[in-house]
């Protein structure tokens, strides 16, 4: 009998394991959070008995944080589903009433009705994900179905960061790049909570700090990494990119730019059309060089050469000998004035027109809307000048750029920046992450020594060469889409569009409303199905998203759409399949629940088709290997999927005898070819192992992974690890390599033609699509090819005076989502959380450190405990995301603290805001769809004495499941190390 309360040891740890116990190390991938670090785990008898980091791996080097070492915890979790279930015949959704069923059956179902939908209209069904590694496969699967509505957690989670980086530099931060710490001087943190690239950053920062590089964090609150800075400049959310606007402005001001980068290796000296009409605005070009290039080829842009006084090629492309401004070393690119070509068409430079767009965002201009002195602003921008020109190096590495020239050297500036949600999560994210983008290639950071350095398979083609269907013909019943379902839009005609122009897409991506939602609009898909707006839906699989409670918007008014039902009484969202390893909020709402396996249970590779590990010096994927069994019935949804694909007979899963073709996912990661010698893993190809990156299926592979730390590094030599965009072998190898379908150069993109495109369509000045009157205005203001700031859009929907706090979240360090409160060991570190109030905003309010408080947008309000902070920006209040729970999910008690007195903020969030004439869109960035999260408006009053001290709103517990584990009886068990 277990005593659980008493005095007794129930495991002495310095005791030796049991004579004749087996032990043995395994490595494998963590994922814990979304960093990937190497770990080694230790079992005993097979069971998992210690995690650490593995010395071995490149992203952690052996560090290991709170989160990757609980992962004990999580196979012990007691909110552990294992086994597949059925919800009960007569019952309602979300009472959590449910049968046991065989995989045999839950497979049955689904695939029957599966086959139905792809029979007759594949859109009617739809898989959305949630923070899943393994896009390659899901969106795969999404295609071979033939359905367009896939997408991961991107588009409520950093698109803007992804796209507005990408549309501008060919690559963005993160998993497609970040701050070279080795060489920089200067480190510049903005909108960056802890939680991405967390071991790696943390390991960087410990070096650069001790190397004397100066620190600097801008963000509205200072907590984590800002902990550690060496200045903490508070801004207010959603206003970083005015402070980027006025730093241009200055640097400009000052002419503290790198004059020689812009003209060789950007598009700011290229002649812009400065006619009005449908050329208006978009680059001069040479029509016997190809047709007008869309921003990804040819490149056949001029520019204005200073010596000849005439337009000239700004280059030409290989082969073609024509004298050109980037070859000819007597050309000088003008990147000033304005100019008559031959026929009299007045153009100007694009950079003169980005001196005339900064030239009114003056530092006292910015000072209003951040909140930072304009000294300070002014301050910064000097700061940024100095170390990169004053404190600039050389690496004596020789190079060839991508128009012929050699270059004895390559030039540092060791200035680095670092961005994430906090600049993504707006309404404004898509065009101030682009002006940051243009902030870092004005100062001449861009892969280069101590600035900004890509990642392999980045950079892309700007924009990258992945459309996505474009057209309500390329969606048919029984077959797969022409095209992938997410993809980078360069043009309105590449929009998914049905003939009348309405959204082909259920969540509206890749229509008018955000036409570059290169990762979907996850946070519209309930909402918009159960209006029927565009069309219903028949059948939502949702894997590992928690859309019932925190990964969604509006929680509550969500809650009760997914219980909706129509006139007939049948549910608006028909069926719904939920696909979890955990009792998440989520599960008590599915009709199917399909039991997933930890990560410790499976295979997943990280793969260079989805998202690999890469590092600055060169591509790297690694793997995840089972290193324990599958609990109870848990299958990898990897491996549901291949199945499921096989019996609905998607061709790609098939041989051509229509037999089955992979056994199973780790069989497919193997032998699958996306070309010819191009797969999943770039380890140990070639029959034999023998070959990096390209070469035939490996049988040997996964086994050669486990040996190998379960990483594959693939390091350039030293004369390609730089200046990647221009960058004559590296962008040949790249081609060579798949990682990019031309070699051609990558032109940073100051002026985005493509974003005036779109502008062009919706002012009527362009023959083809035009977007619906409804939605003109908004396109041609949003898609400025220059980047501005405007405020975030909840603004013009709120009375500021009323609801004058900005409220915002952050993950903290022991938590990743809503993955870790049934972890035990986590759940020490935090049960609840507290809403952070700066110490003058709580006295101004008459709330109490510690006290209760409802904290209300005009969508809904909260009652939260306040904890006063110094490290809060005064207009802000923020907490940690996620770790308020629903009563009863995730098998916490009903009055865990986590329920109890934990909360969320996504009850005060509106997934839409009002828009025209009684209308409504979503609460989105317009141009990409990214969830606007941060931009929400609060107030703050205390509660009245005779109120419950008691976190609102609360829901009704959730009931106990079939099928999960024994709760606390087994984690004592571990500690106890007992068998049973
Ligand atoms: S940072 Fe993330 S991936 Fe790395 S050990 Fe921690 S939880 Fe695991």
């Amino acid at each position: 009998m277990l005593k659980l309360s008493s005095d007794e040891h129930i495991h002495d740890p310095l005791a030796d394991p049991a004579p004749g116990s087996r032990t043995e190390v395994k490595t494998t991938t963590c994922y814990m959070c979304a960093c990937r670090c190497g770990i080694r785990v230790y079992l005993r008898d097979g069971e998992v008995r210690y995690i650490d980091g593995n010395p071995e791996h490149p992203i952690n080097k052996g560090v290991i944080c709170a989160k990757g070492s609980s992962g004990i915890m999580k196979q012990h979790s007691p909110a552990r589903l294992t086994q597949p279930l059925l919800r009960k015949s007569g019952s309602e959704r979300g009472a959590g009433e449910f049968e046991p069923i065989s995989w045999d059956r839950a497979l049955g179902i689904l695939t029957e009705r599966l086959a139905k939908i792809r029979a007759t209209d594949p859109k009617k069904f739809a898989l959305f994900t949630g923070r899943d590694q393994m896009q390659a496969l899901t969106g795969m699967f999404a295609r071979q179905f033939g359905t367009p509505n896939y997408a991961a957690h991107g588009g409520f989670c950093s698109v803007n960061m992804a796209a507005g980086m990408i549309y501008t530099i060919g690559g963005s931060f993160w998993e497609f790049g970040g701050p070279d710490l080795d060489r920089a001087r200067l480190f510049v943190m903005i909108g960056t909570a802890e939680d991405h690239h967390s071991n790696p950053l943390k390991i960087a920062l410990s070096k650069f700090k001790r190397s004397g590089g100066r620190f600097i964090s801008i963000n509205p609150v200072r907590t984590g990494y800002s902990a550690i800075a060496d200045e903490w400049i508070p801004i207010k959310p959603g206003t970083d990119g005015a402070l980027f606007m006025a730093l241009l402005h200055e640097l400009l001001r000052t002419e503290r730019i790198d004059h020689a980068f812009l003209k060789r290796f950007t598009n700011a000296p290229q002649l812009v059309n400065l006619e009005s009409g449908a050329e208006e605005g978009t680059f001069v070009f040479d029509p016997a060089a190809g047709p007008r290039g869309d921003g990804r080829e040819p490149h056949n842009k001029f520019v204005w050469d200073k010596h000849a006084q005439r337009a000239v090629p700004h280059y030409v492309v290989n082969g073609d000998t024509r004298a050109n401004a980037n070859h000819d070393p007597d050309a000088d690119p003008a990147l000033e004035g304005e100019y008559r070509l031959p026929d009299g068409t007045r153009v100007a430079p694009a950079f003169q027109l980005l001196r005339e767009r900064v030239a009114s965002y003056t530092p006292e201009w910015a000072a209003e809307i951040t909140g930072i002195p304009a000294l300070r602003i002014k301050r910064l921008a000097q700061e940024l000048a100095d170390v990169a020109f004053n404190q600039a190096f050389t690496l004596p590495i020789a190079w060839t750029d991508a128009f012929g020239a050699k270059h004895d050297e390559v030039i540092g500036r060791p200035v680095a920046f670092h961005a994430m949600r906090g600049l993504a999560a707006h309404s404004n994210g898509f065009q101030t992450v682009r002006a940051l983008a243009v902030l870092m290639s004005v100062l001449g950071t861009i892969d280069r020594p101590g600035g900004f350095l890509h990642k392999a398979p980045y950079p892309r083609h700007i924009v990258p060469n992945y459309r996505t269907v474009h057209s309500a013909a390329q969606v048919q019943p029984n077959t797969p889409l022409p095209a992938a379902p997410l993809g980078f839009p360069a043009h309105p005609e590449e929009l998914a569009l049905e003939d009348d122009g309405s959204p082909i897409r259920i969540d509206k991506g890749f229509s008018w409303e955000h036409p570059l939602s290169a990762h979907g609009v996850m946070h519209n898909v309930i909402t918009n199905a159960v209006k029927g707006d565009p069309y219903r839906l028949d059948t939502l699989l949702i894997f590992m998203a928690n859309m019932a409670w925190n990964s969604t918007m509006n929680t509550m008014a969500v809650r009760d759409m997914l219980n909706a039902k129509d006139e007939q009484g049948e549910y608006k969202l028909p069926f719904l399949v939920v696909c979890d390893a955990f009792q998440s909020e989520m599960v008590a709402f599915a009709d199917l629940v399909l039991p997933d396996t930890t990560y410790l249970e499976r295979h997943d590779a990280l793969s260079m088709l989805d998202r690999p590990i890469s590092e600055f010096d060169g591509p790297c994927d690694s793997v995840r290997v089972p290193v324990v069994a599958p609990q109870g019935q848990c299958r990898p949804f990897q491996d549901v999927l291949v199945d499921l694909a096989t019996q609905l007979k998607l061709p790609a899963f098939l041989n051509a005898d229509g037999s089955r073709k992979y056994k199973d996912y780790a069989d497919l990661v193997v032998r699958y070819e996306h070309r010819p010698g191009i797969g999943f893993l770039m380890g140990w190809r070639g029959a034999d192992g023998s070959k990096s990156i390209k070469g035939e299926p490996n049988p040997d592979q996964w086994q050669m992974y486990a040996q190998n730390n379960c990483v594959f590094h693939y390091q350039l030599p030293e004369h390609m690890r730089y200046m990647r965009n221009w960058n004559r072998d590296y962008l040949d190898f790249a081609m060579d390599m798949a990682f990019r379908q031309k070699n051609d150069a990558v032109q940073l993109a100051l002026y985005s033609d493509v974003l005036q495109f779109f502008r062009l369509a919706a002012q009527g000045k362009t023959q083809g699509r035009q977007p619906p009157e409804r939605l003109r205005e908004r396109v041609a203001r949003y898609f400025d090819p220059l980047p501005f700031w405007y405020a975030p859009l909840e603004d013009e929907a709120t009375d500021r005076s009323a609801y004058p706090l900005n409220a915002v979240t952050q993950r903290p360090m022991a938590m990743y989502h809503s993955w870790d409160s049934q972890n035990a060991w986590l759940r020490q570190i935090h049960s609840h959380n507290y809403l952070f109030v700066n110490p003058l905003t709580a006295r101004a309010a008459g709330v109490a450190d510690g006290g209760w408080a409802w904290v209300e947008s005009q969508w809904g309000k909260v009652r939260c405990m306040v904890r006063t902070s110094e490290a809060t920006e005064p207009g802000t209040v923020w907490t940690w995301n996620a770790i308020g729970k629903g009563k009863g999910a995730w098998k916490l008690a009903p009055d865990a603290d986590e329920s109890r007195k934990g909360f969320l903020l996504n009850h005060l969030i509106s997934e839409e805001l009002p828009f025209g004439d009684n209308g409504r869109i979503s609460n989105s960035d317009p141009i990409t769809g990214q969830a606007g999260w941060y931009d929400v408006r609060v107030r703050l009053r205390p509660v009245a004495a005779h109120e419950a001290e008691e976190s609102s709103p609360q829901v009704r517990a959730a009931a106990p499941l079939p099928g999960v584990m024994q709760g606390v009886r087994d984690v004592v068990r571990f500690f106890a190390g007992r068998k049973s």
